[in-house]
């Protein structure tokens, strides 16, 4: 599969996950405990009797689903009360930490002369309570309206205080007088604080106790995080793909410039090869044409002379005759390297053909030229080549002059050099000289 394809389809992926985190944000977040009555928790109905009063209270049933109790409330203690108690747990100290839960929802019916009812969260902390002594766990109260026909009542847990009777009683100092979830044991109904005397009956039917595992702000940074980590480790990796694509194109531009000079360099040789005689090593008619051209460029744009010298072997038929093909080869190829050292670097020396040669010279007056091919005349006749053999040759010296033609340029050098032949050989002579 294509990167770029893979990656979308991890986006898409990861994009699901993000909504599917914030829609379902609620309920991978929250907690519920759930008091039914219906899975028989601990219950214990108390009174005032338990502190001198003579209230009676009954539980009427704990069947199908709820609780119901009646009290009759006297007046013989002074703050008379009944209330229920449900145990969040079997211990009576071990309890729930609820300290991360926000809200409480009762199921309850009441009727009775009261116009409230209290409900309490009772914690135990070693610090204020004593075990065995159940009145001393911390009431974290909320007392309500009772109002008929309400189906169940919300209260966030920021509703709750702590009865100040309770830490009055128990002299409970300020600083631990705060509502306190760490360790809840139980889930109380009492009846209201006014105390009124006569019938009180209750029914409830369900208690639940909604939490939060941890802050939602956390989850949505979580969330955050787990992105901004995610782009993290794929810039990192695409850095390191495209590092290494640089360095592979890099490689291979490398590569490419070498196979380049490679090919250049031979076309460049073959080029060479082709303007060049393979005999002589000097420049062939094909390797004279760019010199001519700019020659005469020269010449009808800034009126440089242009001069040519012809060049024939004399009597070299002989040569071959007398000595074989092999030793004349020698000689073409002797004389060739010795005008070639001797010659400026801007003239240019070609064989024109057999043992015939031509030495372009831009930029030269003839009777320069002239000396030139008589330098080259002396240079030749007073050399030996191979086996101490000694060769002459004649030269016709020419210079392009008005309108003249390249073909009338060589065809002077040519007569002028059918001339010097003429004249005896071993000598220049120059167009137009009688
Ligand atoms: P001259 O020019 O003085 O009149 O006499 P020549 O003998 O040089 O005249 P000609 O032009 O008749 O002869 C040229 C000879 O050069 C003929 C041929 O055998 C020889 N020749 C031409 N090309 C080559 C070559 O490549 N190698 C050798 N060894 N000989 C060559
Ligand atoms: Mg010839
Ligand atoms: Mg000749």
């Amino acid at each position: 599969m294509p990167t770029k394809l893979r990656f979308e389809k991890a986006l898409l992926v990861l994009v699901a996950l993000t909504a599917l985190a914030i829609v379902g944000q609620k309920w991978v977040l929250q907690e519920t405990f759930v008091l039914d009555p219906a899975q028989g928790f601990d219950h214990r109905l108390y009174s005032d009797v338990l502190s001198g009063g003579n209230t009676q209270a009954e539980i009427v049933s704990t069947e199908g689903g709820r609780y119901e109790w009646r009290c009759d409330l006297r007046p013989q203690f002074q703050y008379p009360y009944c209330g229920f108690e449900v145990r969040l747990v079997g211990s009576h100290t071990q309890g729930i930490d609820l300290s991360n839960y926000k809200r409480v929802k009762i199921w309850l019916d009441y009727q009775g002369p009261n116009n409230n009812v209290r409900i309490f969260l009772r914690n135990f902390n070693s610090l204020y309570s004593i075990v065995n002594d159940d009145t001393t766990t911390k009431y974290n109260q909320i007392e309500f309206p009772y109002s008929q026909g309400q189906d169940y009542y919300e209260f966030s847990f920021d509703d709750f205080f702590v009865a100040n009777w309770w830490a009055r009683e128990k002299n409970i100092s300020p600083q631990l007088s705060h509502p306190e979830f760490s360790n809840v044991v139980s889930f109380d109904v009492q009846t209201g604080s006014e105390h009124l005397p006569g019938e009180h009956h209750f029914v409830l039917r369900r208690v639940e106790l909604v939490g939060q595992r941890f802050d939602a702000a956390d989850w949505y940074l979580a969330i955050i995080i787990v992105w901004a980590v995610l782009i993290l480790l794929f810039l990192g990796y695409r850095v390191l793909e495209l590092s290494g694509e640089v360095r592979e194109r890099k490689r291979r531009e490398l590569e490419l410039i070498d196979v380049n000079e490679l090919l250049d360099s031979r076309s460049r040789e073959l080029e060479a090869k082709a303007k060049t005689d393979s005999l002589t090593g000097a420049f062939n008619r094909e390797g004279i044409e760019a010199a001519i051209k700019d020659g005469l460029w020269e010449w009808r744009h800034s009126g440089q002379p242009l001069s040519i010298v012809m060049m024939d072997i004399d009597y070299f038929k002989s040569i071959n005759d007398q000595y074989g093909h092999g030793v004349g080869d020698n000689i073409l190829a002797g004389i060739s390297a010795l005008v070639k050292e001797h010659i400026r670097s801007t003239d240019l020396f070609a064989r024109w053909g057999g043992e015939e040669f031509v030495l372009v010279c831009r930029n030269t007056r003839i009777n320069y030229a002239r000396y030139i091919a008589d330098k080259l005349r002396v240079l030749i006749a007073e050399h030996k080549f191979d086996g101490g053999l000694t060769v002459t040759a004649s030269f016709g010296v020419s210079t392009l002059s008005g309108s003249q033609s390249v073909e009338q340029l060589f065809k002077a050098a040519d007569d002028a050099l059918y001339q010097a032949k003429d004249a005896g050989r071993n000598c220049v002579v120059t167009d137009g000289s009688d």
